[in-house]
């Protein structure tokens, strides 16, 4: 990775080059930051500008030979340890057992969260289980580091969420930390300071990684010439957190699940229920702006759908099984009579939402009104 693909931190970058150039390397350094900021794509392009052989100015040349390994994080004296689960079948719990699962998901995403790489390695983790670096992990570290550098100037042992390490495998490495071998470097890449040993803390040279601002959070999207309404949608509800706005935008914003929420206000409008309409306002108002919005796209898009199921070929719904069980039941009570009124109305709904009218007003009476056009019968049927 290179200095320039992450956005911004141009006072950290500055001190880490002119560090390495001046071969001031801290064998022992950890980068410390919140979730979503840029301390592990940080430290990737700092032990690729440490090994490489033709230095540029600010950065790594990125075409050497060992740049070409720590850019697809494969050269033989970077070590990459990381959390991950123990389970009954594997006998040995270090990182190497999945790392090129861990390198594709960390090269894909930088900026990822503990949580998203657990997700990776068990979707069906119900346990909530966080993930641990385990004792043999420490062993496997001293054994590594026992051999001499392959080729490296600066063999680099990178770890992941050190926080995750147990105490027993802290206290083993204690003693690597404080004298590692001529040419290591540990890099601790940490989110939780707090958790980890004092002494093991007070070995380390802290660099404090800053969250991203949302000024930096909109140019590294620009230049993946995503636009700027999406990626303020997502700060709106993510914060400047970019892993999480990068995982976000490469699911649909169809994911978001609105349709609990819709089948609840229709139920509510067709009982008329006007106690349960006030509290199903609160609820839509406690949600952020552009979550309204977006809902209001969902409404519509499910009017469409009713109309699609009433009139034409079941084959061109893209509902899930859920939506689609719901649709028979909710369908005939779209028709001609009320469709394009109901569509006239969350449009009217949308772009008053983005005037900034009161949102707790134009879903009061967006129920109101969807409370009649439910009863609209349709004048003749269609067979
Ligand atoms: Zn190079």
């Amino acid at each position: 990775m290179l200095f320039k693909e992450i956005v911004g931190h141009q006072k950290i970058k500055k001190q880490l080059i002119d560090g390495a150039k001046k071969n001031r390397v801290p064998h022992a350094q950890l980068f410390v930051g919140n979730s979503g900021s840029a301390k592990l794509a940080i430290a990737f392009a700092y032990s690729q500008f440490l090994n490489c052989d033709n230095k540029q100015e600010k950065d790594s040349c990125n075409a050497c030979a060992s740049c070409l390994r720590f850019k697809s994080l494969t050269h033989p004296d970077l070590h990459l340890i990381f959390p991950i689960l123990k389970n009954s079948k594997t006998k040995i719990t270090i990182s190497d057992t999945i790392i090129d699962k861990w390198r594709e998901k960390a090269l894909k995403n930088p900026y990822l969260s503990l949580n998203d790489w657990i997700e990776t390695i068990d979707s069906t983790n119900k346990t909530g289980k966080k993930g641990a670096i385990y004792k043999d992990e420490a062993l496997n570290i001293q054994k590594k580091i026992g051999l001499k550098n392959y080729e490296a100037k600066y063999r680099v042992v990178l770890v992941w969420m050190p926080e995750t390490m147990n105490l027993e495998s802290a206290n083993k490495l204690l003693k690597t930390f404080e004298e590692p071998p001529k040419g290591t470097v540990f890099l601790l890449i940490s989110e939780d300071e707090k958790k980890l040993l004092k002494t093991v803390r007070s070995r380390f040279q802290r660099v404090k990684v800053p969250d991203f601002s949302q000024g930096e959070v909109l140019e590294y999207f620009k230049a993946k010439s995503i636009s700027e309404g999406q990626v303020k949608k997502n700060i709106s509800f993510l914060g400047v957190d970019l892993g999480s706005i990068i995982k976000s935008i490469e699911k649909s914003d169809d994911e978001i699940d609105f349709f609990p929420l819709f089948s609840e206000w229709m139920r509510l409008c067709y009982k008329i229920d006007i106690e349960g309409i006030c509290k199903w306002v609160d609820s839509i108002c406690a949600e952020g702006r552009q979550r309204q919005k977006q809902f209001v796209s969902y409404s519509t898009k499910i009017i469409r759908d009713c109309l699609i199921y009433n009139f034409a070929n079941h084959t061109l719904l893209k509902v899930t099984n859920q939506e689609k069980n719901f649709l028979e039941k909710f369908a005939p009570f779209v028709n001609e009579e009320n469709t394009i009124i109901i569509a006239e109305q969350l449009e009217k709904v949308n772009v008053n939402l983005e005037r900034n009218g009161s949102s707790k007003i134009l879903f009061f009476e967006l129920s109101l009104q969807m409370t009649k056009n439910l009863k609209l019968k349709r004048k003749f049927v269609k067979k």
